[in-house]
């Protein structure tokens, strides 16, 4: 297995750190900003690649910093080559997944490309219909591990022959205010570094109240996506556990506190389960609290994961749900790379099941869909 360096991340390294390097390898200041302009160019894969720098700056920096925390280990693709998953190793070997969609531009909406990142390997919250969810929390991700996964997405739709990302999603493993630390430090470094403005990046969160109020004092003011699936707390413990914790009614107060704070709309996310909560009662319910919240409704059919009967409802079931909503602004979410087992949050579900188990107990390696 490749790891990756333990060094200092580049993503995260402060300016004081970085000046204080070049001061020591006896190098001028100004290279602090070759070496940052470096990090963000989706062809440079290594310090070895970055030409301006001399020879001696590069192998020094090799050492002392690591050009990336993350290393990809599978690549598979879906859609045409348009929707592009990739599977890391993070240093201590274990996996993340992160995906990028290229949408070009149409009549109405100028091109985008979006990253989905994950901010924990696992998630600790236990949602049944979630593939992470059923993984436990093994640990959660530093600042330069979801930094380099939009690094990392840059390149791959770079290699593709697309442009640049124009949107984050922080919707991959994973709940983002659960590690509101790295989450917020890792926005920091998105809206300065990378430049992304915060209006094309969104966080979504399952429901952690605290971690919203600090997303909202210390953070840049990004879009807040609460992921709601009911809208009474009786089904809402069911389907979200945090739930127990952080009631619904805390939890709007919460939103309504970051959208008042933001000037920015709430998004309601509702991944819609068939039999579970596609009922006209709950979507009437969910139509009342989105006027109430100012909110967007996103609806996301469930895609269907291994050892749960649940799945997405017919699609007139699913017409219907949309039609109670008259009057909100709804999306349904894009389901691409479903194909693939690519949606977000599936991917290493997916690969866990391509590994057989040996005579032996042990586990054979992934088997790769495609590889590069
Ligand atoms: N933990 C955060 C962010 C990661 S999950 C959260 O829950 O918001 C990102 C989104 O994917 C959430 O809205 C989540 O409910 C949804 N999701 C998880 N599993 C899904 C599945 N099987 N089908 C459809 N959406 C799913
Ligand atoms: Fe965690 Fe979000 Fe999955 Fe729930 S839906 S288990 S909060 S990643």
């Amino acid at each position: 297995m490749v790891l990756v360096s333990t060094a200092s991340p580049l993503s995260s390294v402060g300016d004081g750190a970085l000046t204080r390097l070049l001061d020591e390898l006896s190098e001028p200041r100004w290279r602090a900003q070759q070496i940052r302009r470096a990090a963000w160019q989706p062809y440079i894969d290594s310090f070895r690649d970055v030409r301006q720098l001399p020879h001696r700056l590069r192998d020094a920096l090799s050492e002392k910093l690591a050009f990336s925390t993350i290393e990809r280990i599978v690549e598979t693709e879906a859609d045409s080559g348009s929707t592009v998953k990739l599977l890391c190793h993070l240093s201590d070997g274990l996996t993340i997944e992160t995906v990028a969609m290229e949408s070009p531009a149409t009549g109405r909406q100028h091109r985008r490309a979006t990253v989905c990142v994950s901010s924990q390997v696992g998630c600790a919250v236990g949602c049944p219909f979630c593939a992470t969810g059923r993984m436990g929390l093994r640990r959660s991700c530093s600042a330069a591990e979801i930094v380099d996964q939009v690094r990392a997405a840059g390149a791959a739709l770079h290699r593709r022959g697309f442009g640049p990302l124009t949107h984050v999603v922080y919707m991959g493993m994973g709940e983002p205010l659960a590690n509101a630390d790295a989450t917020i430090e890792s926005l920091h470094i998105l809206t300065r570094a990378a430049q992304i403005s915060a209006r094309r990046i969104t966080v979504s969160t399952s429901g952690v109240v605290p971690g919203i109020d600090r997303l909202r004092r210390e953070a840049p003011p990004v879009t807040l996506a609460v992921s709601l699936h009911a809208a009474s707390d009786e089904l809402r413990n069911r389907l979200v556990p945090l739930n127990r914790r952080y009631p619904l009614r805390m939890l709007l107060e919460g939103a309504q506190r970051y959208a008042s704070t933001t000037h920015r709309r709430i998004t309601f996310e509702w991944c819609l389960i068939g039999g579970v909560n596609d009922s006209l009662t709950q979507a009437e319910a969910l139509r009342t609290l989105a006027w109430e919240n100012r909110a967007h409704v996103n609806v996301i059919p469930m895609n269907r994961i291994a050892g749960s009967p649940w799945g997405p409802p017919d699609s007139a079931t699913t017409q219907a749900f949309l039609r109670a909503l008259r009057g909100v602004r709804t999306t349904m979410r894009d389901t691409r790379g479903e194909a693939a087992d690519a949606a977000c949050g599936q991917l290493r579900a997916a690969l866990d099941e391509r590994r057989t188990l040996r005579s032996d107990g042990t586990l054979s390696a992934p088997r790769p869909l495609v590889t590069n």
